[in-house]
């Protein structure tokens, strides 16, 4: 399934994107992340030459070396990165199709908010798993 090639767009559709290697979704419910969305990030990683993006992305700096893309005509946030790493992540809302693609689990939880529950049953991480992200 790694070679499906996944295709997303933001809400307005200004923003396209085509990704391979996609196949795994993350929960991170870490402080920034909750004031990123307004709730907690679901993110699909990967490579990143493994993305094309067309269209007119604005890429934020929020803390060290994370940042974010959004579209510049609408705000949908689209993708997720750490400069230091040869990843992407997009967020799996802005999907086509999210065929071969699961959820994994949660990451730090330890920062989750107050006003929720985290029940279905998936593994939780306190921080990060020790092993990354290779479910
Ligand atoms: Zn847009
Ligand atoms: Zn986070």
């Amino acid at each position: 399934m790694a070679d499906h090639q996944h295709v997303g767009k933001c809400l307005c559709g200004a923003v396209t994107y085509r990704a391979t290697g996609l196949a795994d979704i993350w929960y991170c419910h870490c402080t920034q992340c909750r004031s990123l969305t307004g709730h907690y990030l679901a993110a699909c990683r990967t490579e990143r030459d493994q993305i094309s993006v067309s269209g007119d992305v604005i890429w934020s700096s929020h803390s060290g070396t994370s940042e974010h893309g959004r579209c510049a005509r609408c705000g949908s946030v689209l993708f997720w990165a750490n400069r230091r790493t040869d990843f992407v992540s997009i967020l799996p809302g802005s999907l086509e199709s999210s065929k071969g693609i699961a959820v994994r689990g949660h990451l730090y939880v330890a920062e989750k908010g107050a006003y929720y529950e985290i029940n279905d049953g998936l593994p939780q991480f306190e921080t990060y798993p020790q092993e990354g992200l290779t479910a």
